[in-house]
């Protein structure tokens, strides 16, 4: 059996759960989570059918590009999901995950895209492939 992990954005309005195991975090420093976050954004997903909304009055989805689009709490503002439109697999921030989650950061992706004002990490690896 499987460990149940269950998530919330700031307000509560947006809840979820996922059954586990979860993938490692990938950070991701492309410019579209950069302007979306305001800093990077830190992901682990698992594939659709282990995902569910438990609560999603204040969910909206934006189309951020023509493959994927953004999940995100309309009343608070909490970054909360990506998904590719393909339907393969939800990524969702571990910060809104409840403790403990038992992740650690795998790699880091998208480092060229990066911003000028800090770096990447050296914790973990640059994952090889991933830009
Ligand atoms: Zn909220
Ligand atoms: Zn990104």
């Amino acid at each position: 059996m499987s460990e149940i992990h269950t998530g919330a954005c700031l307000c509560g309005a947006v809840r979820y759960a996922v059954e586990g195991p979860l993938r490692p975090v990938v950070v991701c420093h492309c410019s579209q989570c950069r302007r979306q976050t305001g800093h990077y954004l830190a992901a682990t997903s698992v594939p659709p059918e282990r995902f569910s909304l438990q609560k999603d009055e204040s969910l909206r989805w934006y189309r951020a590009s023509d493959t994927a689009e953004r999940g995100f709490c309309s009343a608070c503002g909490s970054v909360m999901f990506w998904r590719p439109l393909s339907g393969h697999g939800i990524s969702f921030t571990p910060g809104t995950l409840d403790a403990p989650t038992g992740l650690a950061i795998e790699g880091h992706i998208f480092c060229a895209d990066k911003g000028d004002y800090y770096d990447v990490p050296r914790e973990g690896y640059q994952r090889a492939g991933w830009g």
